[in-house]
């Protein structure tokens, strides 16, 4: 059970200390502990006084980042204390290395009070100053050798199936024995899904993430809701009126599951790797349900993916604005590869090495022409789940491998042009790839047949004039 920092004023810092996790934030949580004993004893205010105070203080800094379950970890765990941005983690583990050093020193003196210098052997002030450095280098040497120690033995496979249902998403995640579930295909796709999980022998799914209601991603997801445990489930507080999307909420509720609100900036830990919460940012996007899409950042070891559903632009945007750091080996085409989701500003924030496409037959020009060339010009190894079916991406922590063919780009995605335009078959308007208006037939042509066809520009999607 995952507790947020916010909410664990219950949970001792004992209990946290002891908890079994390979992440660095261990160590500066046993110093803060050292810290906090010393402070209780000093102050003689008692523990649990300190310790609430302590938690408050913490909360505020942590911007909630910190999580509380079997492990502890921050964000980005692997990387916690000195090799992120995690700057409280430092302060907090330098203070409490000074502290603890300082309270190990009482403990010395008092002993040295009692023995040594009563023989003149040593004058204590000099004493004091050797016990000091030789205390915090074997501190100091300790936490970087846990480091080094940590980033050789902890690192472990974590396995992503970008699972082929068409025009839809359903990716698995698998880290350590634990599965993570975002999104559940079409109406039609449930039992293919259920049998795939089943062939894999999953039993629960420690997290669900509906990253939207829209029919193609939550479709599936009451056969999955019915037929597996599940520990949390997470999705956007909006809603559609579908009965794709009320079959979801039956099955919810009929499980005595409760939902889990999205929040921005929030991680969680899935077996050796974790997530954090990249979206939605904003509940004021009117009825573009796309755009309350939940993203996450998925993290093991060196390592990540991002995935952002649906989101469009302007939700790509608040994204891009809210400073969690997106860089990824690996992004997952948003919106099955439509232009309004895959920008230039995103792939430049992410840098990704590979780009994975969720598609199948559509009427959307799915993926779209630009959103190739943009992929191809930036070097991105590209894989299409209408060409390759199922695509995994296993994870050593220190690298990624993808089993299946890299999409060859074809000389038309290469060679979109500004003045490249699509038209209708009977419509009097010229647009750009991927504007709504396109949804029903879509004719690649260019500006100047649109123009000598006497073909007037979109108001929407604003194509060359
Ligand atoms: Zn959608
Ligand atoms: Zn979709």
């Amino acid at each position: 059970m995952d507790v947020f920092i916010s909410e664990y004023a219950s949970i001792s810092l004992d209990k946290i200390a002891s908890s079994d996790c390979s992440c660095k934030s261990r160590y500066a949580l046993l110093f803060i502990k050292a810290f906090s004993h010393l402070f209780a004893i000093n102050s003689s205010k008692s523990f649990s006084n300190y310790k609430a105070s302590f938690v408050k203080k913490a909360t505020y800094k942590s911007d909630s980042k910190i999580i509380v379950s079997n492990n502890l970890c921050f964000d980005n765990c692997t990387y916690c204390l000195f090799t992120n941005d995690a700057i409280y983690v430092k302060i907090y583990s330098v203070l409490g290395i000074l502290m603890f050093t300082n309270y190990s020193i009482g403990i010395i003196m008092r002993l040295v009070n009692i023995g040594i210098t009563k023989e003149g052997i040593m004058k204590s002030g000099k004493l004091k100053l050797l016990c000091v450095v030789a205390l915090m280098v074997i501190i100091i040497m300790s936490v970087f050798k846990t480091q080094n120690n940590v980033d050789a033995s902890t690192y472990s496979n974590m396995k992503v199936h970008y699972i082929d249902v068409g025009e839809s998403d359903c990716i698995l995640i698998e880290s350590d024995g634990k599965y993570m579930l975002i999104d559940a295909g079409n109406n039609g796709d449930g039992d293919d899904i259920v049998d795939y999980l089943d062939n894999l022998k999953v039993k629960k799914l420690d997290y669900v993430i509906c990253t939207h209601p829209h029919a193609d991603h939550v479709g599936g997801m009451d056969d999955v809701i019915s037929e597996f445990k599940i520990g949390k489930i997470i999705m956007p507080n909006v809603t559609h009126t579908t009965k794709t999307f009320e079959e979801v909420l039956d099955a919810v509720e009929n499980n005595g599951l409760k939902l889990t609100k999205p929040v921005v900036g929030t991680s969680y830990v899935l077996g050796k790797a974790s997530f954090v919460i990249l979206s939605p940012n904003n509940y004021d996007y009117g009825d573009n349900l796309n755009n309350y899409s939940v993203g996450i950042k998925l993290t093991n070891g060196k390592t990540s993916f991002v995935f952002t559903g649906d989101c469009e632009t302007e939700a790509i945007d608040d994204i891009l604005d809210n400073k969690i750091n997106l860089d990824a080996d690996v992004y997952m085409c948003g919106h099955h590869g439509s232009d309004t989701s895959t920008t230039q500003e995103l792939l430049d924030a992410i840098t990704p090495k590979y780009a994975i496409i969720s598609v199948g037959k559509n009427s959307y020009g799915h993926p779209v022409d630009s959103v190739l060339k943009l992929l191809n010009d930036e070097n991105i190894k590209t894989y299409r789940t209408d060409e390759n079916g199922t695509i995994i991406a296993t994870s050593s922590g220190k690298s990624i491998t993808i089993d299946a063919d890299e999409y060859n780009f074809k000389a038309s995605d290469k060679t979109v042009s500004a003045t490249d335009v699509y038209i209708t078959k009977t419509g009097k308007k010229y647009h750009l790839s991927g504007c709504p208006s396109l949804s029903k037939s879509k004719i690649k042509t260019t500006l100047k047949d649109a123009k000598d066809k006497k073909l007037s520009p979109c108001s929407v999607c604003n194509p060359p004039k």
